[in-house]
């Protein structure tokens, strides 16, 4: 089979099966040769491993996959892909074709069954336009996955492999860092791939930790917290939290039961802070303004927002790792 990276041969297969690229499916395949095996090396599988490969488009990774693992399965969403992969995958006996938008399989009983007792990779040149909901899913999932290894666009790259405290930190990057460490392993330029993004494009590793990153007794309301935190960046920290979380909002900082509501007694030095119970915590929002980091809080970096106190530590713990840090 000739190179499939090379755009004669690209070109001459969609006319053969009367295939356009389609924008909508996020298609842009790879043309330079050099991308395959580095994303492969970037994900370390070998002969040992299984792969599950999202969106195969005609299988340029496909083949480089199959060429180093044990086996790949890879699931494609467009119906019109199916007789082109068939010809570009002839012969390749270890790779599995599943026709099916990936979000709505089952990915437990796909990995179970197809992998059984193999340590299993997801590796794939992601349709952008779904890069977060395919790795929210791949990660919330819990999935029996050893590492996940894609390639965005180089700013949700970003996201994806924030360090806490960063200005790219944002609620994926808390989520991403509480299921797994992640690495920004190397970019590629528009012109590797047929047709060009408008961006510049990132491959990004992330290696599932065997347990979460910190315990938090609620992980859903854990989460409503990061996302209320990280949404609606223009209102100050405890009004955005207070919005996202449903909670009363109190304007003029005084006490009150249930929502926001300054703390009691009060501790730090900035007696404007107020707190919220979530997640089985308590934690202390500072207002914006505040002069000087409490000593003991923590700050979200680049949004100016301080978080302080929680009656056991596990809040604290996960938010200083996801995002939020001590300040110096
Ligand atoms: N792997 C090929 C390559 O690197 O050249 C193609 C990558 S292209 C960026 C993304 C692929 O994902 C396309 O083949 C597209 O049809 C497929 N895709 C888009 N949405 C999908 C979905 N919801 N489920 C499965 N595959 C999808």
């Amino acid at each position: 089979m000739p190179e499939l990276t090379d755009l004669s041969v690209i070109r001459t297969l969609c006319e053969k099966y009367d295939f356009a690229l389609s924008k909508g499916f996020g298609q842009n395949f790879i043309i330079n040769p050099g991308l395959p095996p580095k994303i492969v090396d970037a994900s370390g599988v070998d002969k040992t491993w299984g792969v599950l490969e999202i969106g195969p488009g005609i299988g340029v990774l496909t083949k480089e996959l199959a060429r180093r693992a044990a086996k790949v399965v890879s699931i494609e969403v467009d119906e019109r892909l199916p007789p082109l992969l068939a010809e570009t995958m002839a012969g390749v006996d270890n790779f599995k074709l599943v026709l099916q938008d990936v979000l709505k399989v089952d990915l437990r009983a796909l990995i179970e069954e197809e992998f059984p007792g193999m340590p299993v990779a997801v590796c794939a040149n992601l349709p952008y336009y779904i890069t977060s909901p395919i790795v929210m899913k791949l990660l919330g999932d819990r999935l029996p996955i050893r590492n996940l290894t894609v390639m965005v666009q180089k700013e949700a790259a970003d996201r994806l492999a924030a360090a806490p405290g960063t200005r790219a930190s944002s609620a994926i990057s808390c989520a991403v860092s509480y299921y797994a460490t992640s690495k920004l392993m190397f970019t590629a330029a528009p012109g590797s791939f047929y047709p060009a993004p408008k961006v510049t494009s990132a491959v990004v590793r992330m290696d599932i930790r065997t347990t979460p990153a910190v315990q938090v007794e609620d992980e859903d309301g854990y989460f409503a917290l990061i996302r209320a935190a990280f949404g609606q960046r223009r209102k100050t920290a405890a009004n955005a939290i207070a919005s996202g979380l449903g909670l009363p909002k109190d304007k003029s900082s005084r006490p009150s039961s249930g929502g926001l509501r300054r703390p009691h007694p009060p501790r730090g030095p900035d007696p404007r802070g107020l707190c919220c119970r979530t997640a089985g915590a308590e934690v202390r929002f500072y207002q914006n303004k505040t002069p000087r980091p409490p000593q003991s809080g923590t700050e979200l970096r680049g949004l100016g927002r301080y978080v302080e106190g929680m009656e056991d530590g596990t809040l604290l713990t996960s938010a200083v790792r996801c995002g939020l840090r001590r300040p110096r």
